[in-house]
């Protein structure tokens, strides 16, 4: 087989990996580029041929494996479009968001080549999505190249635990095989249960390393975090301060949502109303009304109904007072022109408030930038503000939707690989995972693809 790392860049990026089995072609995610901008965010999709592409499979409805989805639909108009069930309940809602903030964009950082789709060809492009179960072998090649009547290779989706719909990929050709594990989590959060990639074995591995550079902290549990948590929040809100939990509209959002209603039910913290954002609450509704058919804990809470939300807008925004609030609002990284992004311009001069991250942060987003500042310094949060004071209170809770390292090592070892690709990860990760899988599996061959780079495995 031959694997091309699409990712226009060497750090996390854009998700876009294209394997060539057996004389066919899969393009496995299509992602946009958080930090890149316009044409430049988009995937390598000029590295490949047009027509030969037999199908798209996407892991996640994340914007870094998804959002470039219809350009890609573009390039390879013969491919046929496989995901989740979940995530097609999601995707167009993940996608008509991207089309809205784009043209934001356009309008006022003057990017020109934005929107890089419009709904109108998203309403035309969706219908021809195909849904698929969990756990099901299916064949992903073009019929038309099957007329000798050798066997195709299929496609299953494993559930991956990340987020709703989240899966890994299990690749089958007549000779090899490949899995993905796209974005994974091997433990249980506080909705979703964890991956179940249970007996998977294959010849080549693609893996995630998001938290390749992050060491565990020695007794570490989830529970005690989730208490640090909220300690925390009942702090600020007693000084009469707000808090700021910037995360991701999907998966994050529910997540952190859930961990509030176990607190707020056990006592440890007030009821009180929460503010989240529109896409945050689409996503919301869908937990809530897929619980049945989500592998999951609390599958009876109805974040709905346990929470008094309220959907933040950006009037309300600007006019509220902030004292005594809580936000689960994005961006997760609090890119620029983002309700997060806004309320920690104006939350981070002052003493009471307090920010607190539950997710990733790339160190050159605005959220990164703040993480990194010291307290009572000055720093530069975006370019929109400039400097700012970091004077609120911060902190980084570990509640992360991405598998741990060791987790994550251990998995290569079950897996049994003879070829590694890594991928999804900040050099350091990268560098990580390499040294400890030569260490631990000498015989493993392991590449770091580089963008653009075509590897025979
Ligand atoms: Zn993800
Ligand atoms: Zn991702």
């Amino acid at each position: 087989m031959r694997i091309t790392n699409l990712n226009p860049d060497k750090d996390i990026g854009a998700s876009a990996w294209m394997l060539e089995l057996e004389g066919h072609r899969l393009l496995m995610d299509a992602g946009v580029h958080p930090k890149l901008e316009g044409h430049g965010s988009l995937p390598l999709f000029k590295a490949v041929d047009k027509l030969d592409v037999d199908a798209i499979a996407i892991s996640h409805c994340h914007h870094d494996h998804v959002g470039a989805l219809p350009v890609a639909m573009r390039h390879f108009s013969r491919a046929h479009v496989f995901m989740t069930d979940l995530s097609f309940l999601i995707v167009e809602r993940v996608l008509h968001n991207s089309v809205n903030v784009m043209q934001r964009q356009k309008e006022e950082l003057g990017i020109q080549e934005y929107p890089l789709y419009t709904h109108d060809e998203l309403d035309e492009l969706s219908s021809t999505f195909t849904a698929c179960r969990y756990n099901r072998q299916f064949e992903w090649a073009a019929y038309h190249k099957s007329r000798t009547g050798g066997v195709s290779p299929t496609l299953e989706f494993l559930d991956a635990g990340h987020a709703l719909g989240a899966a890994g990929m299990m690749v089958r050709g007549k000779k090899q095989t490949l899995f993905y594990t796209g974005d994974v989590c091997f433990h249980d959060q506080t909705i979703l249960k964890a991956a179940r990639f249970d007996d998977v074995k294959a010849d080549v591995l693609i893996m995630e390393t998001t938290r390749g550079a992050r060491e565990p902290k020695p007794g570490f549990t989830r529970d005690a975090e989730i208490h640090r948590l909220g300690d925390a929040i009942k702090r600020a809100l007693k000084r009469g301060g707000s808090v700021l939990l910037p995360v991701f509209a999907l998966g994050r959002t529910q997540e952190i949502l859930a961990v509030l209603s176990i607190l707020m039910r056990e006592g440890s913290l007030k009821r009180q109303q929460i503010f989240i954002g529109g896409l945050g609450r689409v996503f919301t509704e869908i937990y809530d009304l897929e619980a049945h058919r989500t592998h999951r804990n609390l599958s009876s809470l109805r974040l709905d109904e346990a929470l008094e939300l309220s959907v933040l807008d950006r009037k309300t925004l600007d006019g509220m007072k902030l004292n005594g609030r809580i936000f689960v609002i994005t961006a997760g990284m609090m890119t620029e022109k983002t309700p997060a992004h806004e309320l920690a311009a104006r939350m981070v001069g002052e003493a009471r408030h307090a920010i607190f991250f539950v997710g990733y942060a790339d160190p050159d987003s605005p959220g990164g930038r703040l993480k990194a500042a010291k307290h009572g310094e000055t720093f530069v949060f975006s370019p929109g503000t400039g400097e700012l004071v970091k004077n609120c209170e911060m902190d980084d809770f570990d509640l992360s939707a991405h598998a741990n390292r060791e987790e994550l090592l251990e998995f290569v070892g079950k897996v049994s690989p003879h070829t590694v690709f890594l991928g999804h990860g900040d050099e350091p990760a990268r560098a990580w995972f390499e040294q400890q899988i030569r260490a631990r599996y000498p015989k493993m061959k392991i590449h770091q693809a580089q963008p653009g780079v075509t590897i025979e495995a």
